[in-house]
């Protein structure tokens, strides 16, 4: 059996207790090293063979688990935060599935979460925007036109763009061709939740040379968006907690 968890976005105490018992039992641990703190195999048996999927192809990877497989032993892929954003966890599964290897799937504390914990900010605030848009900036790994970031930007949500701070010059111009005011305010989470992470806020025109003075080159996520300036004057109070609200656990007064 594999159990693919989420191992969160950095610090140990945010993988789930799901994912910890797993990883507690495994025989075999294969764990994305670049980005998987490595504090985590502190849960490991001791005697738990572990290998860095880091250094490995996918069909290493599958040879490891369909041998261990085949030995009757328990075995967790940990991957960073959430398995199903940026993962490339499909085509292990379809892979799996083939080999009639049975899996399960353990989610885990996604980084864009993890930053807005940094943050200490609510990413859909009444009044402001109702939604978060996930994504990345085309480079190596191309995106289509019809989610470019520029396409994208022009709802004015909060945006979380993975996987991008070495592009942060272009995130910025395509933010702003696509209606974002130079204004706008951007915040950058390097590393969110681990012991060294780093903040920086600023705004659309100076956000190129903050990451740069910053020496901000990778594991950041970029969050844009009028929630980040909204004071308690600009947002509206949420329905949820007002007196004049009714719903199915309160009567309004
Ligand atoms: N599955 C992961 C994302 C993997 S893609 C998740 O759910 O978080 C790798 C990208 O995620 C990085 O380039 C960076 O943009 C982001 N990332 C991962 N860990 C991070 C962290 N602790 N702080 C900020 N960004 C992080």
């Amino acid at each position: 059996m594999v159990h693919i968890v989420g191992a969160g976005p950095g610090d140990p105490e945010l993988i789930t207790v799901k994912g910890q018992k797993f990883l507690s039992a495994a025989d075999v641990v294969i764990y994305a090293g670049s980005l998987v703190n490595p504090e985590l195999l502190k849960f490991c048996k001791p005697d738990a063979e572990i290998y860095n999927s880091a250094e490995m192809m996918l069909d290493e990877i599958i040879h490891v688990i369909e041998k261990s497989d085949a030995q009757g032993k328990e075995i967790v892929r940990l991957h960073t935060g959430d398995p199903s954003i940026y993962g490339a966890i499909q085509e292990q599964m379809d892979l799996l599935e083939e080999k009639n290897i049975d899996f399960d799937v353990v989610p885990g504390v996604s980084s864009f979460l993890a930053a807005a914990a940094a943050l200490k900010q609510e990413y859909t605030l009444p009044g402001i925007t109702q939604s978060v848009i996930i994504t990345r900036r085309g480079g190596r790994t191309p995106v289509s036109d019809k989610e470019s970031l520029k396409k994208l930007a022009q709802h004015q949500t909060t945006l979380c763009i993975f996987l991008s701070i070495g592009l942060i010059q272009e995130v910025v111009r395509d933010l702003m061709s696509a209606g974002f005011k130079s204004s706008t305010p951007i915040a950058i989470v390097q590393k969110a939740s681990w012991p060294d992470e780093k903040i920086i806020k600023g705004r659309l025109e100076t956000i190129v040379e903050q990451v740069k003075a910053e020496k901000i080159e990778r594991t950041a996520m970029i969050i844009v968006g009028q929630c980040l300036n909204a004071r308690k004057e600009h947002y509206e109070k949420s329905q949820l907690y007002s007196p004049k609200f009714s719903h199915m656990f309160r009567s309004a007064k």
